[in-house]
Formats: C-alpha cells, structure tokens, sequence
C-alpha cells in the first residue's frame, strides 16, 4: 500500500537518538532547549515551548491565553478534533467558523459575518483557533486586523504547516498572532515519534506555558511565596501537567529539522506535479495564494460528484493498494460534538467540502512513478 503520509528517516537520524540513549539524560538534558533554539531560530518566533504532542501544545495555549470556564473559542470545522478539544479542555465552548471553498481555510469573509452577529449579542470570542490545512496559511493579515477591531487573541494550528511561510515570513514567526503549535507525529512534517511545540514571541505566555507543561512546578525563588527551605525546594504554584518531551525525541527533532528545508521542497516538487496531472480531471486541487508558500503536509483534493462517487474512488483506490484518506470530517459532526447541538446547516462549504474529499499519497519519499500510479488510479475510478 502506498501510504497517504509517511516519515522519512535517515541514518543521521538514528545516530542522533542512540547518542541520547547511551547519554546520561533520556529526558531533561540539553536536548530539548537545543531543540527548542534551533525551532524558534527557524521560524523566527523568540520563544519555543516543546512539549509531546501538539494536543498538549494547544492545551497550553489556550491556558495561557486565558482560557477558562465561560471561554468563547472559534476555530475551523475541517481540522483534526485537537483543535477544538483543547478548548474544551479549559471549560470554554467552541464554535466554528466556516471554510473557504477553494483555500480550504477558514473564510475571512464568514469570520468577519459571524463577528459582526457575535457583537450584537455580545457573545465575542476570546480566542480564535486557526488552522493551517495541508500546510498552506490562512489569510493572517486579514484575520489579524479582525482581531485588532474585535479584541480576540489568536492561536495559529500550524500542525500541518512548520517549514511554510506565508509571505515573507516562515509560520511561526507570530507576527499576527499570539501563539503558533507545531506538530511532530510521524505523519507530519518533521518528526519526533510524538511531540509538538508552542511558538511565542510573548515572554509571559512562554513562561506560563513552561510553567504548566511540568507540573506547574518552578525553582525559581522569585516565583516563590516565602523563602526556599533550601537547594532541594520547589514550589507548585499551578495546577499543571506532565507534558514534557523527552530528549530522545527531542535528538530526532533536531536531526529532522535540518532537513525540513529539503522536505518542504521535495513536497512542493511533487504537489506541482499532482496539479499538473490532474488538471483534465474532475476534481479541484487546494487554492494556495502565491506568496504564501505550502507546507504540504497532505494533498486533498475536491471530487466533483456526489457524496457516493467519493466513496467509490475511496474504496477503488484503496483495492489498488493507493491508500488515500479523508481530511476531514467536519467536527461538529462527530457525536461528541453533535451532543453540543451544532447545526450542520450553518457550515454550509465545510459540508459539501467533506462530501468530496479525498487526499492522496503525499511524503518526500513518494516516487514519481508511484506519483504517476496514484493519478492514473484516480484516472480509472472516476471514469
Ligand atoms: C495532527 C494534528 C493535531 C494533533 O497533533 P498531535 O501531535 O498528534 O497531538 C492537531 N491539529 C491538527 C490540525 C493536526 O493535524
């Protein structure tokens, strides 16, 4: 089966985890700062939070946004449930805004409407959770002017997304937003195994998002109330998690990052060539505007046919040994959410965008000649 994802390891990549592991420190040693430097080094936000997954990293976020209890959280309905459950997590409760047809992203134009109603009944979000989907940004500009008439803070889920850049600047810089979280699961674009990070260019947020990470524990006397009994004293001053990565994958993460260029590259090679050939075909790939550069995490496209024709091409393609997927189900439609009450009716393009979705085998290992048997599969299924 040719996956629809898959990581690419090297022997670099091997050496650099056995060194920990013959190490004396399998978790907080100098790994995960080192990895945490060369991140925010990278993307250019000032502060890198790891920790070991990007479930947790958005956890964090949203706690250190301030989300509680009585929270208003927005964010898209085509993600992964992560992005909504870390919310829920904190006591808030999610709304969606709905996508654009052809960026996939959320629609600027629905988030300005649905505000707009929002101030009238005066039930503003706090925060907006915006989704990055396959690894191409969301219109940040735009979005952060929102933000700056309406007053709401803004997380960026760039799971899919380390490595893009929209404009000039790489994802995660944090310039229109307040906290960007990467993902590392094997799936996406780097890996450590499981892992993910919080970008800041706050120090405040940074540091609450440290603080809880482990435990809500510090050794920092000037966080203290009173005087350390001695050398061996900490203080919990939070209710915190243990949401440490460890530095055997910490070890991967830096490995891995020095080829994020090279990746980042090799799916934008192959994404152009997906287009290319399935141009004649009635299916519609994802819009990306041209001065953003795509991640590429995953390639989905749109079938033009109804919600059985999709499931044909699914099933065929998956006979063949093309193992597509579907990103994603809409969240409100799973039962979790549906027992929240959500009307489908409201997110009219998320919908009818679900009902034609598919995503085909994407990763920098992806030959072209397995490339040329995905579209010709495809070719043969909608005929
Ligand atoms: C993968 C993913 C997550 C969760 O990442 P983990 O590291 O597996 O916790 C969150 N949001 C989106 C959009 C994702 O694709």
């Amino acid at each position: 089966m040719i996956p629809y994802g898959r990581q690419d390891i090297s022997d670099e990549d091997v050496d650099a985890v056995i060194d920990v592991l013959r190490s004396d420190f399998l978790t907080q040693g100098q790994c995960v700062p080192s990895f945490e430097k060369a991140v925010s080094e990278y993307c250019g936000g000032k502060y890198a939070v790891a920790v070991n997954s990007a479930t947790s990293a958005l956890h964090l976020a949203c706690l250190a946004s301030g989300v509680t209890k009585g929270s208003l959280v927005w964010t898209s309905p085509i993600t992964f449930v992560a992005s909504a459950n870390c919310a829920l997590y904190c006591g808030a409760q999610v709304d969606f805004v709905d996508i654009d047809p052809e960026t996939f992203n959320i629609s600027v134009n629905s988030l300005e409407q649905k505000l707009k109603q929002a101030e009238l009944t005066n039930c503003l979000p706090d925060v907006l959770i915006v989704v990055h989907f396959a690894g191409s940004s969301c219109d940040m500009e735009q979005i952060d002017s929102l933000r700056q008439r309406y007053g709401f803070k803004i997380i960026e889920d760039a799971s899919h997304a380390i490595g893009g850049s929209y404009g000039d600047s790489k994802i995660g810089v944090c310039i229109y937003s307040d906290i960007t979280v990467f993902s590392f699961h094997p799936v996406k674009i780097i890996t450590t195994g499981e892992g993910g990070m919080a970008v800041t260019s706050d120090e405040l947020l940074a540091d609450k998002m440290r603080l809880l990470r482990s435990h809500g524990i510090t050794r920092d006397a000037e966080c203290m109330s009173g005087d350390p009994d001695g050398g061996w004293y900490y203080q919990q001053i939070e209710l915190g998690f243990n949401y440490r990565m460890t530095d055997v994958q910490a070890a991967l993460g830096v490995s891995q990052l020095s080829r994020l260029d090279s990746f980042i590259q090799k799916r934008n090679q192959l994404a152009l060539r997906y287009y290319e050939m399935i141009s004649a075909l009635p299916v519609s790939a994802q819009c990306v505007p041209g001065e953003n550069l795509s991640a590429w995490h995953i390639f989905p496209v749109r079938l033009h046919a109804g919600k059985e024709i999709r499931v044909k091409v699914y099933n065929q393609l998956r006979a063949a040994g093309v193992g597509v997927n579907v990103h994603y189900i809409p969240v409100f439609l799973q039962p979790y959410y549906k027992k929240l009450g959500f009307d489908p009716a409201d997110f009219p393009n998320a919908l009818e965008y679900y009902h034609g979705a598919i995503t085909l085998p994407l990763y920098p290992g992806l030959s072209v000649a397995d490339q040329d048997y995905v579209v010709s599969c495809l070719e043969e299924s909608l005929r």
